[in-house]
């Protein structure tokens, strides 16, 4: 089987991809490439750049293609990634996304795209309950993932805070969105056969147990 692994996590707010993108990326020891937590962390800076990409994030906005390209396509050409692979949690978003991180990417296209499937209903009780660190972006959920003392991130000791962003019209304006923009990425890339659907639901143990388990049959199966 070959080393690391290049693949996509996609899937509504909600579903996990964070989550399951940094397991994914502990697994198989390849970077975690998040364009959510990159620009949250430009947000926290204050840089210029942090301050024009806040508006589109507090409205639940798409950051525009061209500005999340330049930034994945910077990363994607560091040598971790090259060698190793990288897990893209958040991108693509869009089908012009999709079709510059295939030109991005040649001429060693993507083992999978892992498409985390989810309802609607338990998106809304799901985002209720997240929780991020305000520090290092560590995720929680009040309900089913609190950190271990209340309010305070397990990893660095940062405060844990609701997102800016989890405000009830942000999280309408994604969902519209994701309608729009990024279910069409399941069709496109179901048709190059890279597609793989699963069920968000359960323990992030189960879930992590799910995808590994198919990756590495694929993987299995791509090299034998
Ligand atoms: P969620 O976990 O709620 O789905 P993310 O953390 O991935 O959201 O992203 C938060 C926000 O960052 C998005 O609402 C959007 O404003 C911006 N963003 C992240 N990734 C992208 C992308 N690939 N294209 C455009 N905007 C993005
Ligand atoms: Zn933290």
């Amino acid at each position: 089987m070959n080393p690391g692994a290049r693949l996509i996590v996609l899937g509504k707010q909600g579903a996990g991809k964070g989550t399951q993108a940094i397991r994914l990326s502990r697994h198989y020891v390849v970077p975690h490439i998040s364009t959510g937590d990159t620009f949250r962390a430009a947000v926290r800076s204050g840089s210029e750049f942090g301050q024009k990409a806040k508006v589109y994030l507090d409205a639940g906005d798409l950051v525009p293609d061209e500005i999340v390209v330049g930034v994945v396509s910077e990363r994607l050409t560091h040598s971790d990634t090259m060698h190793r692979g990288f897990i893209l949690d958040g991108f693509p978003r869009t089908v012009h996304q999709a079709e510059s991180l295939e030109k991005i990417l040649e001429p060693r296209p993507l083992d999978l795209v892992l498409n985390l499937e989810i309802d609607t209903e338990h998106v809304l009780s799901r985002l209720a309950s997240r929780r991020v660190c305000s520090d290092c972006g560590a995720n929680y959920s009040v309900t089913d993932n609190p950190p271990r003392v209340k309010g305070i991130c397990d990893v660095c000791g940062g405060e844990v805070v609701q997102r800016d962003d989890d405000t009830e019209s942000a999280i309408r304006r994604r969902l519209e969105l994701y309608e729009q923009e990024t279910a069409p990425l399941i069709a496109w890339y179901s048709d190059r056969g890279l597609l793989v659907t699963m069920d968000a639901l359960g323990t992030p143990d189960e879930v992590t147990e799910r995808l590994v388990s198919e990756v590495d049959r694929r993987k299995a199966s791509a090299a034998g």
